[in-house]
């Protein structure tokens, strides 16, 4: 097991490059100092195989989440170590992770590939972008993204597999409670009780083979990039998180189709624009999460 120690310089660069595209409500930087380090640590540990949730009376009772990921994933975790601030409510969650949803890519190298960054409506409405596009052509070091493995950014359950519905194409969703997220990231990304953070991934190249009520970890293989879905020219991942009330699911979700059912159109209005499901820049839950390792 690797630990990777990060100066303050680095911090303050996330922050920098964080600054001009975050609207969020909440300043990030106020639990830093100039004592501050980055520790991070990257697992090598294999994960098993995702597990069925069981049920009560139809409520999915999540299993608890796995500490160890795939060792291809350069994944990051927090490590707990006494310090001024917090670490008991960590140490409760001290192996929780989030991963890239990229294989080969860490949640550092993101912000190079980002073809087209979060560019939210006001709220209820549909139009703009409800999440960040990654590809590499503007890095430029690849041809094409296309075929990459999409991973799950956080563990959960899954609440969405869609097959190839418009706009999202190949599609899936995953809940990740906030009992599984530290009470410091909770409360930097305004996750009440009761609440979740939904995770969705979009124009897969194939619909991705899990179902509804599984679990995956941190680091779980969920697909590949494609270009399935509404109007996809180059192939990308669309990315989106949302927080939105605890257990719930999409059974279909469809829209911009004159095919579309009605179940599938209020899905996604539910989804999109219902209020319910509050849309925010995933690079900001990934800035947080980089934050959060600081350590006095
Ligand atoms: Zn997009």
């Amino acid at each position: 097991m690797n630990q990777l120690l990060f100066n303050f310089s680095a911090l303050a660069f996330v922050l920098i490059s964080s600054a001009s595209c975050e609207q969020s409500q909440v300043d990030i930087t106020q639990s830093n100092n100039e004592t501050d380090v980055l520790v991070r640590q990257i697992e090598t540990q294999n994960h098993d195989e995702s597990d069925l949730i069981p049920t009560i009376n139809g409520t999915r009772v999540p299993a608890a989440p796995t500490a160890t990921i795939d060792p291809q994933m350069q994944s990051l975790a927090i490590t707990v170590t006494p310090t001024e601030m917090s670490v008991g409510e960590i140490s409760n969650n001290d192996h929780f992770l989030v991963c890239s949803p990229l294989a080969g890519e860490t949640i550092d190298t993101l912000r190079e590939i980002i073809s087209d960054p979060y560019h939210p409506p006001p709220p209820g409405r549909d139009e703009r972008h409800h999440g960040v596009d990654f590809a590499y052509y503007r890095r430029g070091d690849r041809m094409s993204i296309e075929g990459v493995a999409i991973q799950a950014i956080m563990p959960g359950i899954v609440a969405a597999v869609i097959d190839n519905r418009l706009p999202y194409g190949n599609m899936i969703i995953i809940e990740t409670s906030g009992d599984y997220i530290p009470n410091p990231i909770n409360e930097l990304l305004g996750l009440m009780p009761g609440k979740s953070v939904y995770h969705l991934y979009a124009h897969m190249q194939s619909k991705p083979g899990l179902r509804v009520g599984e679990w995956v970890a941190c680091g779980d293989y969920l697909g590949q990039v494609g270009t399935t879905g509404y109007n996809i020219v180059e192939p990308h991942l669309h990315f989106e998180t949302r927080i939105g009330p605890e257990g719930q699911a999409f059974d279909n979700m469809a829209y911009y189709d004159t095919r579309a059912t009605q179940a599938e159109i209020d899905a996604y209005l539910r989804w999109r624009v219902g209020g319910e499901f509050q849309h925010f820049d995933p690079m900001h839950l990934f800035e947080i999460y980089l934050n959060q390792l600081i350590l006095p």
